[in-house]
């Protein structure tokens, strides 16, 4: 059996797409499970950059890629992606679970909404429906992809969600409808051209699993999202953690193999929410710029801090994670001090474990430890050559969560990682 989840261990963007795509040439199958075109996957492969938003990385390796039952999938956003991979000449391999719920410009319309109605108390949104149609899924009136590939069925869900968001719209103290129309027509449009691309994920990916095929599955987001144990409200609407491959696939925990969680050398995060280790505006600009750290969906500045390995250590649990591979070691080189936090103090008391109850973190102040930064040369190929601080900062964090570092990122590119 060979099936292998990678996870980020933050609040996403650890750079899970490049980890992924490094891991997706000894892949058969590489399959989403959470979330939907919220997420931002870039990776950059001789020289060409991809930005993926619901289509798994391992699709620019020629892999079969399958989207699971716990996506959230926006047709016009798969459509749009299949489109620009084929016209850079890649074969697309997909399959959409029959169960998937899909995202309609309704809830895109509610998203907007509500967004703006939350203002600094929501959790900060990409505006792309998600919540609104994991809300639907959950109230049992959400439209899935057996509808959309279906024109009767699809016409007659269009209409009523139409008629039923026209009712809720008028909760809010909206000026401009004009976006707000029957969708029917071009939803029918969409469930022509995705009708090839229908499967049963769960029975496929057991199946391989089954016949000693190598599976890789692909999160979305960061352990510190996650609906259940991230910081509710600031989080997503999905499970994000390893456990949710088990009900976003319909897959037994039984068959779970190896859990790679990701960790960028320090902290980003876009959205609100408290954030204990967040740098002030001069130091965080500087990391934000060398690393280029704006989302890849909004183009949003992400908010930047020093590595919190007791957030790390947190996902490290609720992952039951195996290995870490770190990112963005370089975009940290050439700073002369780097600090990590090992604790936080709380009302006097010192906490070793993550409180992701909102009003405990918003009072916490970290505890550092501090290591000397060090220098990258070009061309590293082993963990031996890196330079000794930086070695010392690596080991620290693999002794400190208990896991080993077993993949190390370099930079951006394919070819910038070695093994630990
Ligand atoms: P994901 O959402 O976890 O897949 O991460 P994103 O792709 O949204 O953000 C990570 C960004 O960092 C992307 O622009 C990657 O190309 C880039 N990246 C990934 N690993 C490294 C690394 O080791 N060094 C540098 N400099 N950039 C990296
Ligand atoms: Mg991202």
């Amino acid at each position: 059996m060979s099936s292998t989840v990678v996870v980020g261990l933050q609040w996403g963007d650890e750079g899970k797409g490049k980890i992924a795509d490094y891991l997706a040439a000894s892949a058969d199958l590489v399959v989403r499970f959470n979330g939907g075109n919220n997420a931002g996957h870039t990776v950059i492969v001789d020289n060409k950059t991809y930005r993926f938003h619901l289509l798994p990385c391992g699709v620019i390796s020629g892999k079969r890629v399958l989207i699971g039952s716990g996506v959230v999938l926006d047709p016009s956003v798969t459509l749009s992606e299949i489109d620009s991979l084929k016209s850079l000449g890649i074969q697309v391999n997909l399959g959409i679970d029959y169960k998937t719920h899909i995202i309609t410009p309704y809830h895109r319309i509610l998203d907007k909404l509500e967004d703006s109605v939350q203002g600094k108390r929501g959790a900060g949104s990409t505006r792309s429906g998600i919540a609104p149609a994991y809300a639907d899924k959950y109230a049992r009136v959400g439209i899935r992809f057996e509808d959309l590939i279906n024109k009767y069925l699809i016409k007659k869900k269009m209409e009523f969600a139409y008629k039923r968001v026209k009712k809720l719209l008028s909760l809010y103290p909206i000026k401009e409808t004009s976006e707000f129309k029957d969708f029917s027509k071009e939803y029918i449009e969409y469930g022509t051209k995705l009708k090839k691309y229908g499967s049963d994920v769960s029975a496929e990916v057991n199946e391989a699993i089954d016949n000693g095929k190598s599976v890789l599955f692909e999160a979305a987001q960061g352990a510190l999202l996650d609906i259940d144990h991230g910081v509710y409200p600031f989080c997503t609407s999905s499970s994000v953690i390893a456990g949710g491959v088990c009900t976003g696939v319909g897959l037994s925990p039984k068959k779970i193999g190896k859990i790679i969680g990701v960790v960028k050398a320090y902290t980003s995060r876009v959205g609100n929410g408290p954030l204990p280790t967040e740098l002030p505006k001069k130091q965080a600009n500087y990391i934000r710029n060398k690393g280029s750290e704006y989302g890849t969906t909004t183009g949003r500045p992400r908010r930047i801090g020093w590595l919190d390995l007791v957030a790390v250590k947190y996902a490290c649990r609720l992952n039951g994670v195996d290995e870490i591979a770190l990112t963005k070691i370089d975009t940290l080189s050439g700073i002369h001090k780097i600090k990590a936090c090992i604790a936080y103090e709380y009302k006097g008391k010192t906490l070793t474990s993550y409180p992701s109850q909102p009003s405990i973190l918003s009072q916490c102040v970290p505890i550092y430890k501090e290591f000397s930064g060090w220098g990258l040369n070009q061309g590293i190929k082993s963990f031996e050559q890196l330079d000794s601080n930086c070695k010392e900062y690596i080991n620290f964090i693999s002794d400190f969560c208990q896991v080993p570092v077993s993949i190390i990122s370099l930079g951006p590119r394919r070819e910038e990682t070695i093994k630990a």
